[in-house]
């Protein structure tokens, strides 16, 4: 446990949240800012800042778990879809340093759904940088 971090804080039910389930290295709960009607968190309970420092085994949990929660939020909630969410760095719009999985129900029904993402899939990228982006993580990846 890490004294100043607010999800551990959770884990240790010393700070309040709405629990939705919970195993052996996990634990869900609901987001106090839900991007939509639904918007749950998975952390290890065991202290990670992020993707980088997270081990293998917490992560795996963390990805079952959410997964497992995932399946029944169209059941639960009616939801037409779902996002899993990770955010690594504040560049990357992490705002909690203690690893987390975003668990997003997605609907047609925007009532339900506030979230917008400045993505824009679909927008062909410069197949030159693609080409060389690919080439320095093989390198680094130790790719042959
Ligand atoms: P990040 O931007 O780090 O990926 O996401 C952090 C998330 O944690 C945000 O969606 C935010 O609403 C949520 N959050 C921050 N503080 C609390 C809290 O005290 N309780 C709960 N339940 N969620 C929180
Ligand atoms: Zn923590």
């Amino acid at each position: 446990m890490s004294s100043d971090c607010i999800f551990c804080a959770i884990v240790a039910g010393a700070a309040p949240s709405a629990p939705i389930a919970e195993t052996e290295s996990t634990f869900a709960f609901m987001d106090i800012r839900p991007g939509s009607d639904g918007h749950l968190l998975v952390v290890p309970k065991r202290h990670s800042t992020d993707l980088r420092d997270i081990p293998a085994e917490d992560l795996s949990a963390v990805v079952l778990e959410s997964q497992r929660i995932a399946k029944h939020a169209f059941d639960a909630w009616g939801a037409d879809g779902v996002n899993l969410l990770n955010c690594c760095g504040a560049d990357a719009w992490q705002t909690v340093f203690h690893f987390h999985m975003h668990v997003i129900p997605r609907y047609r029904d925007k009532d339900k759904d506030r979230l917008r993402l400045p993505f824009e899939p679909g927008v062909r990228g410069d197949q030159e940088l693609i080409g060389s982006l690919a080439a320095s993580i093989r390198a680094a990846l130790g790719e042959g």
